[in-house]
């Protein structure tokens, strides 16, 4: 498990702060040794020449592999009841006196919610989005999945993934077995102490080692494709992608494959959040050269675009395509069709059906009915020789 590795991989994190990072040209897929030194780089994330080569070689590998495609995607969120006491969201148990109105969806609710976006908006790829409510366990997200799968097959399909607290084994089996296609879960922090700051009391989030081995329980339970990432803002940004560098390596070198997705989301503070400040922001530029540097560690691996951020940052994230788009989004259960108030956060919605279009005039093509192979490169517009031989510069590793 990674939680074995955590201090070996704090001490390998502190030493690529210390390293010449390598040439660009010699630099392997997936080995985080080669990628993590240029977060401290002198320079990187201010916009020069090194930031324009690394998005440049970015852009031209996610243009190999994808063509430029990007894949749509909508967040239902289910349930804003939470027993936890994540001290920077709006949703954390007990909070009063803010403008949010807890509810949590019934059958029928969330059966509304999903057929709105399905029928009026051409949702075909549905992600289910839950606090930790206790009348929301796996029984109930089970019973989701399968209700929103049936809601896309009236339309001829669609693909279901989830965004929920930690589970068991055993428990993300049975979502699989109910149809899910792929779970997206943040460590929000690698570091283990502002972690401890971040979420008080002995709840299951506050258990790190749980969710830090999280990633390993999807994988083994069969789940297609496993989302990771950081709340990037909570803690100091470098050693955050550096630490999740270094556990994707290792979940691809231990389980034979390893996360597919990758979380994207900057801080950004919460009305009724506890946090009031966030000193570890990180720049737009930062986050467009720390993204292209992980598009070039892991191409294959789609960023999970996020309403967090204006349009333009979107798009610019989006380059070359082979990322996952959010279009229409509500933080908010019943946010899209139903009497609602309050957020978990404020986000943009880019509606659906302008959108698409200005992602097309934006060079991009916004792809609704995506397979869950489209995300890997199997089943890309090119093989990876190909890949290889378009981009000239990273090498693939064979193992
Ligand atoms: S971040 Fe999630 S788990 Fe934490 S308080 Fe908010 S809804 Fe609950």
């Amino acid at each position: 498990m990674f939680s074995d590795r955590y201090k070996l991989a704090c001490e390998e994190v502190s030493e690529f702060s210390r390293m010449r990072p390598r040439h660009l040209d010699s630099v392997q897929a997936m080995v985080a040794s080669d990628f993590a030194p240029f977060l401290w780089s002198e320079g990187f994330g201010r916009g020069d020449d090194l930031d324009q080569a690394i998005i440049a070689r970015s852009a031209a590998t996610k243009t190999a592999i994808y063509g430029g495609r990007v894949f749509i995607i909508v967040p239902i969120y289910v349930t804003s009841i939470c027993q936890e006491q994540c001290v920077y969201c709006n949703f954390r148990g007990g909070n009063k006196g803010i403008e949010v109105q807890r509810r949590r969806l019934t059958d029928s609710q969330l059966e509304r919610e999903a057929t709105y976006l399905v029928e009026e908006k051409g949702q075909r790829v549905l992600e289910l989005v839950y606090a930790s409510d206790p009348q929301m366990r796996v029984d109930a997200m089970c019973r989701h999945v399968e209700l929103l799968r049936r809601v896309l097959e009236r339309r001829g399909g669609g693909l279901v993934g989830i965004s929920a607290e930690s589970l068991e084994e055993s428990e993300y089996r049975r979502l699989v077995n109910a149809g899910l296609c792929w779970s997206v879960l943040w460590q929000e922090t690698y570091d283990r102490d502002r972690y401890a700051e971040l979420h008080p009391g002995k709840t299951k989030k506050s258990n790190f080692e749980y969710r830090l081995n999280a990633y390993e329980r999807m994988l083994a339970a069969g789940v297609e494709h496993v989302g990771i990432g950081v709340l990037t803002g909570l803690s100091e940004w470098k050693r955050d992608w550096a630490m999740l560098m270094v556990h994707e390596q290792y979940l691809q070198d231990r389980c034979g494959r390893g996360a597919t997705i990758l979380g994207t989301p900057r801080l950004k503070l919460a009305p009724g959040a506890l946090m009031k400040e966030a000193p570890y922001t990180m720049s737009r530029q930062e986050l467009l050269a720390t993204l292209a540097l992980h598009n070039l560690f892991a191409p294959t691996t789609a960023p999970f675009v996020s309403t967090r951020e204006d349009w333009e940052l979107c798009v610019a994230m989006a380059r070359g395509g082979g990322c996952l788009f959010t279009l229409n989004c509500s933080t908010t259960p019943g946010g899209y069709s139903l009497p609602h108030c309050g957020c978990q956060f404020t986000t943009q919605s880019y509606d659906a059906p302008i959108y698409a279009n200005k992602l097309t005039s934006e060079g991009l093509e916004p792809v609704f009915r995506w397979n869950a192979r489209d995300l890997s490169a199997a089943s890309c517009r090119m093989t990876s020789s190909e890949m290889c031989g378009a981009t000239c510069f990273f090498a693939q590793r064979s193992n």
